[in-house]
């Protein structure tokens, strides 16, 4: 049996390990287009490698109710065990976060290369899949013939060549959802530059909907680094996943959760009767800059200035691009595919796993929980056994 694996990232690598791992006697091929596999899971995590995390079962976290059960069924744990068998030991942080013990993603790296070779699966790197031909139920990957292949070619977020992936599902007539980064930055219409490199912490809500039916969406608590023309951080980078175009998007950050409207009025007046001036008077409560644009956008009203920094509003108009962002949203559209073993419904042993799929999670471990669960499905179904029975 050959299998040809295009992509040796995260989905890719490990789908390679665990077939020869159960059947040595399959030929096994990763095709991969940069000089070295895994270089994406390098910067995962700030270099920690977020790897999971124990929320990761709740599909709210994700963009499609469709994967509920698969998540359910492969939960933290089971990659976590996976892992140890693997050779990695790991441990969770306060917010449910889930790193490698090493704390290093190069040592995670290592390690699946180390299980690469250990299980003898053949890794082709400089090799960028472009010819894919299926000719009487096998498969010519640059004119090599397989009898299985898995795309596992992730999504198009920092990266740094040509992505070609969206063009190999529809060069195979399969429907792709429209691609948008996703875990990125806010471009925002007010003009932050002088609040650039600023982070405040705070709460902040994000509204979508038309002039006359704005909907809050989301709210999330966070830290917000103010960029040249949009807001950054963990936090929007979570709220980005609410964009659309189609609609009118904002975000109101409240700045003083600790204080209601009147307490704030009340301490910014005080301070005013002491100061004699509102830039001083808001100079014990925020960032300089901050105060001076909610002056200005107050036209100097304290109560109006009190409730600007409890609902301080932003006009979103866009996403910073995939060089920025840490995910590619939409994707082969999970329709074309059978959801429990991510095999093509319209071509028999032909697979898609990981983020090329359309399946986006937030920040903290969801999208590389989704590589690796799609990973072990597709792999179980090519197996053809049960986990637990081997
Ligand atoms: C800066 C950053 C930080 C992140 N941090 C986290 C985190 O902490 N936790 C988390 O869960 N997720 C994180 N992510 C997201 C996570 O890295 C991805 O969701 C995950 O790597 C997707 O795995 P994958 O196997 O689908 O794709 P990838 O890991 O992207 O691998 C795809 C591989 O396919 C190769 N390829 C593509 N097309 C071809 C072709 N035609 N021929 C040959 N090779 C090809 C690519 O070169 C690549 O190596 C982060 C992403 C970024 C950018």
């Amino acid at each position: 049996m050959r299998i040809a694996i295009v992509g040796g990232g995260a989905s890719g690598v490990l789908a390679g390990i665990l077939l020869k791992m159960y059947r040595p006697e399959y030929e096994v091929t990763i095709y991969e287009q940069n000089d070295r596999v895994l270089k994406k899971l390098l910067s995962t995590g700030n270099g920690m490698c977020n790897f999971d995390n124990i929320n990761s079962n709740d599909a709210n976290n994700y963009n499609n109710e469709l994967i509920k059960d698969l998540i359910n069924k492969y939960d933290y744990k089971f990659i976590v065990s996976l892992f140890k068998e693997l050779g990695i030991a790991s441990f969770i942080d306060d917010e449910g976060r889930i790193y490698p013990y090493s704390r290093k993603a190069s040592n995670v790296v290592t390690i699946l290369m180390a299980n690469l070779k250990l299980y003898n699966v053949n890794v082709r790197c400089n090799e960028l899949v472009y010819d894919v031909r299926i000719v009487n139920n096998k498969y010519y990957i640059n004119n090599s013939e397989y009898d299985i292949c898995i795309f596992a070619c992730g999504g198009c977020a920092s990266i740094n060549y040509d992505y070609n992936f969206k063009d190999i599902c529809r060069s195979l007539g399969l429907n792709w959802i429209r691609n948008y980064p996703s875990l990125t930055a806010l471009k925002v219409k007010e003009n932050v530059k002088a609040m650039s490199g600023l982070r405040l912490k705070g709460n902040v809500s994000y509204y979508r909907g038309t002039k006359e039916d704005l909907k809050l969406i989301e709210r999330r608590n966070g830290e917000i680094l103010f960029k040249d023309d949009g807001l950054s951080g963990i936090v929007m980078f979570e709220l980005s996943r609410n964009y659309d175009p189609k609609y009118i998007n904002k975000v109101k950050i409240d700045l003083f959760d600790c204080l209601n409207n009147k307490e704030l009025e009340d301490m910014i007046q005080t301070n005013y009767h002491k100061f004699l001036s509102l830039p001083d008077a808001l100079i014990g409560l925020v960032p300089k800059m901050v105060g001076l644009d909610v002056i200005k956008r107050e036209n100097n009203d304290i109560r109006n200035i009190a409730n600007c920094l409890k609902n301080y509003e932003f006009s979103i108009i866009g996403l910073y691009d995939y060089n920025y962002a840490q995910v590619m949203r939409g994707g082969l559209d999970l329709k074309e595919l059978d959801i429990n073993s991510f095999e093509s419904l319209k071509y028999k042993d032909l697979y898609f796993i990981g983020e090329g799929v359309d399946i986006d999670g937030t920040c903290g471990g969801f999208n590389l929980h989704f590589a690796w669960v799609s990973a072990i499905c597709a792999v179980k179904n090519i197996l053809k056994i049960k986990r637990g029975q081997e």
